[in-house]
């Protein structure tokens, strides 16, 4: 696999995927952490519409949109994108990556995944021409492992945190560890379904907005 040497100066945008059903810190203080690490420009938080390798969503596409926009408003660097968001077709991240590097012809991109959502990439549309437009950086998960797919395509690519993405275009796949912290979305709507707190796993604006349009309650 190639990869091109960035242009000197050029901006470096991220990417963070996810169904964000909803948002929660275990999002948010890897993007940050991230942006800061990398010095980004911008970190696009891209919530997808249908999502692809699972089932649809809870909260509806407003929703999801509203709750991420109430917590990133404080935050410089974190943007959200609702480029997939709002196409009413299966959102793939290939044509969302070319579409931000038609934009920004010369800018470094960085998509950032789970270890959990690498561990399958080989099940991605078109995930070797990723590659060709973008950098990887694989974040760790508490509780997530490897495939025996993901292991090997990392080792060959294997380099320090942050280190080689600074100089290249595309190509490079790196694993970076930040914070760890077992929240998940799946934990917080089974919490709330069975009205236990969930203080301190999610902005409190955004639990807010939760109890005010009745999320994630049980059907009646
Ligand atoms: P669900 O529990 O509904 O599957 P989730 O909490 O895993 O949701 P997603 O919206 O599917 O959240 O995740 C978007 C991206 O964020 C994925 O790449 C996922 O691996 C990553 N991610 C989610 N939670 C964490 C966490 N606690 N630590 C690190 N990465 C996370």
């Amino acid at each position: 696999m190639s990869s091109h040497t960035k242009e000197a100066g050029a901006q470096r945008i991220g990417l963070f995927g996810g169904t964000f059903d909803p948002v929660h810190f275990g999002h948010l203080r890897p993007a940050v952490e991230l942006a800061e690490r990398f010095e980004l420009d911008k970190l696009h938080l891209v919530p997808n519409h249908r999502p692809v390798h699972r089932g649809p969503a809870r909260a509806n596409t407003q929703h999801r949109i509203a709750m991420l926009e109430l917590a990133t408003q404080p935050t410089d660097h974190l943007v959200v994108d609702t480029r997939e968001a709002l196409r009413d077709e299966p959102s793939y991240t290939f044509d969302t990556l070319s579409r931000v590097r038609d934009e920004s012809p010369e800018a470094t991109l960085i998509f950032f995944m789970g270890l959990d959502a690498f561990a399958q990439f080989d099940t991605w549309h078109q995930w070797e021409d990723i590659l060709t437009i973008a950098n990887l950086v694989v974040v760790g998960r508490p509780e997530a492992a490897h495939s025996a797919f993901s292991a090997a395509l990392l080792a060959k690519q294997q380099s320090g945190c942050g280190e080689r993405i600074r100089d290249h275009y595309c190509g490079v796949i790196e694993q970076c560890d930040v914070t760890q912290l077992a929240i998940s979305a799946t934990d917080i709507r089974r919490r709330i379904g069975q009205e236990l707190t969930v203080r301190f796993l999610l902005p409190e604006r955004v639990t807010e907005y939760i109890v005010q349009n009745q999320l994630y309650l049980p059907p009646q």
